[in-house]
């Protein structure tokens, strides 16, 4: 399954691996973390182990759509600090990260045919870390 997302992502010439974390687990909204490092072409990818199995592929694929779009986190990282008044560049990663994770959770649903989906897991509902978002214009 990782390698078929990788190879559709066009990543394969990426080192990325997939973990369990327990670690993970104590953030309801936190399924899973990848660590970049874009120039060694090398991922790290942790799932939180309470994960039920349904769910596994969609968290690798957000994941993974991280590690597609880390070029714009790269520019991002390159440029911005030189132009943003001090004490922006925080609120500026949080819009950055918001307006990924949209555009992440589009092209995830977009890939896999899939609409919004919950689980349920220890009673607690298990729903996707991040809802399909409306789109920017209304
Ligand atoms: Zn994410």
């Amino acid at each position: 399954m990782l390698a078929k997302w990788q190879k559709r992502l066009r990543l394969s010439d990426w080192d990325i691996r997939v973990h369990f974390d327990a670690s993970l687990a104590v953030d309801l909204n936190c399924h899973g973390q990848a660590n970049i490092w874009a120039s060694r072409k090398a991922a790290s990818i942790a799932l939180d182990e309470r994960m039920p199995a349904t769910v596994v592929e969609d968290i690798v694929l957000h994941e993974l759509l991280h590690v597609a779009f880390n070029t714009v986190q790269t520019v991002f990282d390159a440029h911005f600090d030189q132009w943003l008044a001090p004490g922006f560049r925080k609120l500026a990663d949080d819009q950055l990260l918001t307006a990924e994770h949209a555009l992440i959770e589009n092209v995830r649903f977009a890939l896999q045919g899939a609409s919004l989906q919950c689980y349920e897991v220890d009673g607690a509902e298990w729903v996707s870390a991040f809802p399909l978002l409306e789109p920017w214009t209304k």
